[in-house]
Formats: structure tokens, sequence, C-alpha cells
């Protein structure tokens, strides 16, 4: 059977006050059953002591209300006053104990009165077995009935069958609403989860007033919300720009295309043509190749083909096959001084791909005769490396915004500028950080800029382990 909560609420908190109750009525019976011995025999004793003189003296006591009688060592019913030998049976542990000279207490349940008026319950009865004399010449038993034990219980019982009774389902009741009041805020709750779609992703739950658990629920699902609406937007201004990005080549490939179309052409001509689309065609799929590359960088399967590999050596070549084209295209001095010995775990393609978008970043926005200087060395577990440069730098607001994906600080000059998609320096942070590194950029406008990246390193004896 399927029970709500709130049902499961009402039902363990009726047991569990029916429970409480029915205990609580136990410990009152027991303790009372127990005193209410006590009381009894003391009251024997006490009657005892005050027979006990009168009969040894061979005395008849005076005055007494409670039942006795008087035996002989063996047994034998000297004298007895309302304790009826037939009835109230000499056992042998109370005869056994007073021989020995000591007192004995017992209980001794009696049979249904029969003789009287149809079947009437007798009460048990308390008696004291008092050896008198040294040696023992006489025994005394002093009895009384226990009447007021078997009326507290049925007084219990009554009590408790009427609390019960009223008491359950009042308590159910409550049960039931105050279920009913703590669980609001969750049903407030599912409501407005049920609303949010991806449509209306900007609507949050209703946060409960007080901080409790179902606020720190509401709390925590806000902020997985937060997070959600905040990546959705990224991927519709992602999906949005490139659209965008795409659409330019296309409609220039377009015109070119009419333009040429439109009457007969020169072959001359038409060579020109091509050249132009065989541009456009190279600018499409330079910009497809990063965002695939983009939307592959975050992925963990990725992580599990990375390698240790030699970062220091990846570095020098990318240098030496750099700096030529720096010097000759750009008249700029691209140099180098890389620690040996730098290895990393990770991908050779992307890391690459990672330095090889900071130089080419570094050698665009460097004017000629400037320098640029990659410098590499290891702290504390990390393989640092540099790129800087000493070209137009970044202005302070463009700063923060770098490394989001289409973002380029000076859009009129870079707009036009070939394979500037401003996707370089999210790809390189999407690699930095699948390699379990970060990237950070120190610029001022018009004295250059500082990319560095930091990565974890491999030790040597990390290495060693056969891999899984
Ligand atoms: P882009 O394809 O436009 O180079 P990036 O993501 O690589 O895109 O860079 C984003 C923006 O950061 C660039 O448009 C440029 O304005 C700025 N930037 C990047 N590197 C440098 C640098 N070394 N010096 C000055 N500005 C830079």
């Amino acid at each position: 059977m399927k029970l709500s909560i709130r049902q499961r609420l009402t039902l363990w908190y009726t047991l569990v006050l029916m429970a409480s109750l029915v205990a609580f009525a136990g410990v009152i019976f027991f303790g009372g059953a127990w005193q209410l011995q006590r009381g009894v025999d003391q009251e024997l004793r006490q009657t005892a002591r005050l027979l006990a003189p009168t009969l040894t003296g061979s005395d008849e006591p005076v005055l007494v209300d409670t039942a006795y009688r008087l035996l002989k060592p063996d047994g034998q019913v000297l004298y007895a006053s309302g304790l009826p030998v037939r009835r109230v049976p000499i056992t042998p542990a109370a005869l056994a104990a007073a021989r020995r000279g000591q007192m004995h207490l017992e209980t001794i349940r009696l049979g249904p009165a029969s003789n009287v008026q149809g079947q009437t319950l007798v009460p048990p009865l308390r008696v004291l077995t008092v050896p008198l004399g040294t040696p023992v010449t006489l025994i005394l038993q002093v009895g009384k009935a226990e009447t007021d034990i078997p009326r507290l219980r049925s007084l219990l019982l009554v009590t408790l069958l009427i609390a019960l009774a009223l008491g359950l389902p009042l308590a159910a009741l409550g049960g039931w609403w105050l279920a009913g009041r703590a669980l609001n805020p969750v049903r407030a709750m599912t409501q407005a989860a049920n609303r949010i779609e991806a449509r209306n992703l900007a609507e949050r739950l209703p946060q409960p007033s007080q901080d409790d658990e179902l606020g720190q629920l509401a709390g925590t699902l806000n902020g997985l919300l937060d997070r959600l609406q905040a990546a959705f937007q990224r991927e519709r201004r992602f999906t949005a720009d490139v659209s965008h990005d795409l659409r330019t080549p296309l409609a220039v490939m377009k015109s070119t295309v009419g333009v040429v179309l439109n009457r007969p052409r020169s072959a001359e001509d038409l060579r020109g043509t091509l050249v132009e689309v065989d541009d456009q065609i190279d600018q499409v799929s330079g910009l497809l190749d990063a965002t695939l590359f983009l939307s592959r960088a975050d992925d963990d399967e990725l992580r599990r083909s990375f390698i240790p590999l030699d970062l220091s050596e990846l570095l020098t070549d990318l240098v030496e096959t750099t700096a030529p084209y720096a010097d000759e295209e750009r008249r700029q001095d691209l140099t180098g001084e890389i620690a040996a010995g730098l290895r990393v775990n990770g991908d050779r393609d992307q890391l690459t791909r990672l330095f090889l978008n900071l130089l080419d970043n570094a050698m665009r926005y460097t004017p000629a005769g400037g320098a640029i200087r990659v410098t590499g060395w290891a702290v504390g577990g990390q393989a640092v490396v540099a790129v800087a440069d000493n070209g137009v730098g970044i202005a302070p607001d463009d700063l923060p915004h770098i490394f989001e994906r289409f973002y380029r600080a000076d859009k009129a000059r870079s707009a036009g500028t070939r394979g500037s998609y401003g996707l370089g320096l999210s790809i390189a942070q999407a690699v930095a950080h699948v390699h379990g590194g970060e990237i950070s950029v120190v610029s001022e406008l018009g004295k250059g800029s500082t990319f560095t990246v930091s990565l974890p390193t491999v030790s040597p004896a990390a290495e060693k382990r056969p891999r899984a």
C-alpha cells in the first residue's frame, strides 16, 4: 500500500502517542501496585508486632482487625481468627522458613468463592508468617486482602480505554493537520516546479520564510535553476553567435557567385571569384572546427585518453616553428625560455592548440617591431607557462570578458581579421580546465599582455606506475 508522507506522519504520530499512553499507564500501574503492597506488608508487620507478645503469653489479644492464626511448628492450627484454614492453605515454604526462624511474606491467590451468591472473585491475600520464641515454639500468620490493587488496575484500564477512545481520533486529526501544515511549502514547490520549463526558466520556487530544511531545499533548488538558466542562456547565445558568424561568409559567397553568374565572365574573373569563395569556405570551416572543438573540449571522455607528455619539448617546438613566421611576416621578435623536463598529463593536440592560440593572439595584437616571450618553469607541482607581449594590451573594461565565447575586445578591428572568431581564448581556457589547470591574464592598455597557464605536473614516480 502506498501511503503519502502526510498519511505516514499521521500514522506514526498516532502510534507513538498510543504507545506512550500505554507505557504511561503501565508505569503508573506497576509503581502503584508496588507502593500499595509495601503499605500492606508494613501493616502486616505492625500487626504481628502487636500480636506476638500477647499470644506468647497465651493471652487472647484485646482487639485485632486483621485476620490471623496461631500454629504449632509442625503446622497444626492452634487458633484461627479470620484466616480460615480450609480456604487459605499453609504453604510448605512459609512453614519451612518459620522453622528456620525466618519471617516469610507471600501472596496467596484464592479461587472464586462459590459458596456465596454466584461466583464472587476474591482478591489475593498477602500473608506474613512470623516464628515466635527461640527455639520456635509457635508460628503466627497474619493476612490481609489486597483489595486496592485490583481496584487500581480496573481504574487505570478504564481511564486508558477512555483516553485511547477519545484521544486517538483527536491525535490522528491533529497529526493530519500538523503534517498538512508542515508539508504546505512542499506542495507549493511542486506546483511551481511543474510550471517551470525551458520557456520560463526565470521563475523560481517559493522560498519558505524560515530557514529550515525546506527553506534550504528551496534555496538549493533555486541555485540549481540559476545555474541551469545561465547555462541555457550561454548555449542560446553561443548558437546565435555561431549562426551569425556563419551567415556573413555565406552571404559574401552568395553575392560573389551571384555577381559572376550575372553575365559571361573571363577565365581570369572566374578564378578570382573562386579564390574569394575558397577564402570564405576557410572561414566557415575554421569556425565550425573551433565550435566543434569547444563542444568536445569539456567532454570527460577526452580525459581518459590523456598520457604523460613532455611540455617543455612541445613548447620549444612551438616557439621554433612560429618564430620564423613572426619574424618574416610581422617583424616581431619571438623568443622562448623554457625549463627542461616539464611533464604534464594531457592531450598533445589540445595543448598545442591552447598555446598556439595564445601565440596567435600575441602576434596579432602586437605591432611590427614588438617582442613576444614564452617562459616555462615549474613551481610546487605546477608547470607555469607565460606568453607575454608588448602589444596593444586590453582595456580594463574588456579584461573580465575576453575568455567568453565570441567576445572580441576591439570588434571593428578584429571582425575582418581572418580566423578571428572570438573563440581562441575560450578554447584555451576550456583546454586548461580539462587538464586540471588554470589560465589568467594581466594586461595594460598600450603596454602589453601576459597570459599565464598553470597545469599540474606528473611526478616521474606516478608515470612509472603501469597504466590501467
Ligand atoms: P579572437 O579570435 O578575436 O582573437 P580570442 O578569444 O582569442 O578571440 O580573444 C578575445 C579578445 O581578447 C580579442 O578580441 C582581443 O581583443 C583580446 N586579446 C586576446 N589576446 C590578446 C593580446 N595578446 N593582446 C591584446 N588583446 C588580446
